[in-house]
């Protein structure tokens, strides 16, 4: 066994982890990253990188099978794809990353040890490695194991039945594949294999998908789901294997639905029963680690950031709670005080959610105005084929301020730093709205609602 020591140690080396670690070397402390897998945590490896490069592979593929139908006067002749190809090119991004991770670390002076860690106490923690175990005692600890996919009892993952991690690593395009949960993991993959050409259901128990955004929102998904031919049960319930595929119930009605490979994606689980986190009795917000506005636990000298302190369950809320954590421990007097944290489903079209929404809004009690402007009425949109979905700003009725934007549209993911960026300064309908937003732009569209809201929208 040997023996090491430093300012701060951190467990996990996911986008939490490591960007503590980063940060903290940048500020000259002296840390340690214990990392049991490989660096970059679920995002870099098993999550956000190889959904979205599978998800842009699928796209391309979908859209040279589809252009000789199209209006561009474009024909493509029998286009093929080698998922296995395709998959060791996600890899490849995948290696990169998470080689730049280790050497951001090294850069930042930061010592990062592959084993598994686990608590002997608040300031003491053993890491297992396959070259012998080592005892690191540290002044601060920062709790960064972030979570796993959550597996149904009656339908354990092994054969057929897959999660996200499995998926996003099959050679082999499934002929039918049934997806059991509506939410954006499994949306965003299931979308990928129908356009690849797998043959798709998708099994949600509520009443409609993704129940957690509002139903204009989701309604373009739903309509493009059915247009690519998923077919989707709502208010159905997985039961269990049957002998071709999964049991399904929908209002007490058995069916089966044949399936070469079930995917499982109805939440993740926090890793809070990792690294022998139980024995320190940390005060607990249901499975999450209970954290303040410090992202310091219960127990002095011990903090948590990221997945494993609850929702929403996002690598950039894990970054910028890290970021925060390695200030923190350096000596900057600050807390957590941001006004947003935008979510992105890549769904087909893609959804972004940054701040309040009317029900949000609604049910905190703010009056508020809303501006909506329709992409069919952007030029670049048209331009794009992509006229589907429109941007929703909500402000405060008195006064104007911007609490909250949504939209729903092709590539609207990266409208969502303007959106953070105008809740995170402060900015009301009237700045939004005089801002020149460059001609043609899907980013007119935020303007325009903005003017919208102001009720003298210019193009509708
Ligand atoms: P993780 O990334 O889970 O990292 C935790 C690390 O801790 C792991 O590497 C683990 O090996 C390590 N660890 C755990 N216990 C120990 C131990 N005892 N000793 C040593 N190491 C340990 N988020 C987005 O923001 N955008 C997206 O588009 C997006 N897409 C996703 C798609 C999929 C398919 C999935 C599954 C997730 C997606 N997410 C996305 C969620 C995102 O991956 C997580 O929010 C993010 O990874 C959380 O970061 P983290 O640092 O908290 O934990």
């Amino acid at each position: 066994m040997t023996n090491l020591s430093c300012k701060l140690l951190i467990i996990g080396g996911g986008p939490g982890g490591y960007v503590c670690g980063i940060r903290a070397g940048q500020l000259g402390v002296d840390t340690i990253v214990v990392e049991e897998a490989s660096p970059g945590g679920t995002c870099l490896n098993v999550g956000c990188i190889p959904s979205k490069a599978l998800i842009h592979a699928a796209d391309a593929f979908h859209k040279m099978v589809n252009v000789s139908d199209g209006p561009l006067g474009i024909t493509a002749q029998s286009p093929a794809i080698d998922l296995s190809q395709t998959v060791a090119w996600k890899d490849g991004i995948v290696d990169r990353l998470t080689g730049g991770v280790t050497g951001l670390l090294k850069k930042a002076k930061v010592r990062l040890v592959a084993g598994r860690a686990d608590f002997i106490d608040g300031k003491r923690v053993q890491v297992t490695t396959p070259d012998g175990d080592h005892m690191i005692e540290a002044d601060h600890v920062v709790i960064a194991t972030g979570s796993a996919p959550v597996e149904l009892p009656f339908l354990p993952f092994g054969d057929k039945v897959i999660s996200s991690t499995e998926a996003l690593a099959l050679q082999t395009i499934p002929e039918k594949l049934v997806v059991v949960g509506g939410g954006y993991i499994g949306l965003e993959i299931g979308t990928a294999f129908r356009k690849l050409g797998s043959d798709v259901t998708i099994v949600e128990a509520a009443p409609r998908i993704l129940p957690q955004y509002d139903a204009t929102l989701t309604k373009p998904v739903a309509a493009s789901l059915q247009a690519l031919g998923i077919k989707v049960m709502t208010e159905t319930m997985a039961q269990e294997l049957g002998k071709t595929g999964l049991l399904v119930s929908t209002d007490g009605v058995e069916t089966e639905l044949p399936a070469d490979q079930i995917l499982v994606t109805v939440g993740r689980k926090p890793r809070s029963e990792s690294a022998a986190i139980q024995s320190l009795g940390l005060t607990m917000d249901g499975a999450f680690i209970a954290i303040d506005d410090r992202c310091q636990t219960s127990m002095t000298g011990v903090y948590a950031i990221g997945d494993v302190t609850g929702e929403p369950m996002l690598a950039h809320r894990a970054m910028a709670q890290g970021e925060l954590v390695a200030e923190i421990i350096a000596g900057h007097r600050l807390k957590w005080d941001k006004a947003c944290i935008p979510a992105v489903c890549f769904t087909d079209p893609e959804i972004v959610s940054c701040g309040l929404s009317p029900e949000t809004a609604k049910a905190q009690g703010v009056e508020i105005t809303t501006g909506t402007f329709p992409f069919a009425a952007n030029g670049r949109a048209m331009t794009m084929e992509s006229e589907t979905g429109f941007v929703r700003v909500i402000a405060r009725k008195n006064d104007g301020l911007i609490l909250g934007f949504q939209a729903v549209g092709g590539g609207v993911a990266e409208l969502s730093a303007s959106f953070a960026t105008a809740i995170e300064m402060g900015a009301r309908l009237e700045d939004v709205g005089s801002i020149i937003h460059a001609h043609p732009t899907q980013s007119e569209a935020i303007q325009e609602a903005a003017l919208a809201g102001l009720g003298h929208a210019l193009h509708i």
